[in-house]
């Protein structure tokens, strides 16, 4: 069936780098499976959870949102920030939950809606990743 190279990056750091048998990717309007020989494809991508296979091993990761660009049999994925499901700091997503939570209640005038629903929506998601290691 062969294979694909995945590569997950961030302005910091390469989170993925890695051959892989397929991946499931958190589209902005709905999740697609890219597999080996996929044709050209660029889209974006929402806070969500990435999937991939490794000897039919699935690994997940948590990103923030993106892009996800597939050329020559490479699915390149360039995000804000992502973390694989064993690396997220499960008390930090906590924290980042309630805080955000907080900001969302009080309906004060100086707090960025958006803004706070955003990182909640992260902290959420980071709590389920975080669950599936
Ligand atoms: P926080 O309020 O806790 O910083 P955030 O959603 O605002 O959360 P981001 O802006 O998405 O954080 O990420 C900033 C940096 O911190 C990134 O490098 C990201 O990978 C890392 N990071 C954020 N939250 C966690 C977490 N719970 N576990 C591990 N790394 C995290």
């Amino acid at each position: 069936m062969g294979t694909l190279q995945l590569e997950v990056v961030t302005p910091d750091k390469t989170v993925v780098s890695a051959e892989v048998e397929m991946v499931v990717c958190p589209g902005v309007e709905g999740e697609f499976g890219v597999l080996p020989q996929h044709v050209s494809l660029l889209s974006a991508l929402k806070i969500g959870d990435l999937r991939y296979r490794v000897n039919g091993k699935d690994e997940n990761v948590f990103i923030s949102g993106g892009f996800a660009d597939v050329n020559n049999n490479v699915l390149s994925v360039l995000a804000e920030s992502a973390e694989l499901a064993g690396d997220i700091d499960a008390a930090r997503a906590q924290a980042a939950k309630e805080r955000a939570e907080k900001r969302l209640a009080a309906h004060d005038e100086s707090v960025d809606q958006t803004r706070a629903e955003a990182a909640l929506q992260r902290a959420v998601t980071r709590l389920q990743v975080a669950q599936l290691r």
